[in-house]
């Protein structure tokens, strides 16, 4: 549970979270690529089918399936 994690909040803006990681700005972030989202991240605490769900790096907030963060890791 919690709230929804906002593209505003502080520490989404460090990490370039985007609600939807087609959003993402590639040459920033050079290694995203738009296959990459929340749902296929290890550190995603959902379901891989879960609309939201937490995320360590957001404590008590919600990122979307759909997102994307520059500390994205592939689900193992
Ligand atoms: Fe999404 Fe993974 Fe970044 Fe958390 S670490 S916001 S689950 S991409």
């Amino acid at each position: 549970a919690g709230v929804k994690l906002e593209e505003s909040d502080p520490t989404a803006v460090s990490l370039g979270y985007r609600e939807d990681t087609r959003k993402v700005d590639d040459k920033k972030y050079p290694k995203h690529a738009a296959s990459q989202n929340c749902g296929g991240c290890q550190l995603f605490q959902g379901t891989p089918q879960a609309a939201t769900a937490g995320c360590p790096l957001f404590a008590g907030k919600q990122v979307a399936n759909g997102g994307w963060c520059s500390a994205w890791v592939k689900k193992a």
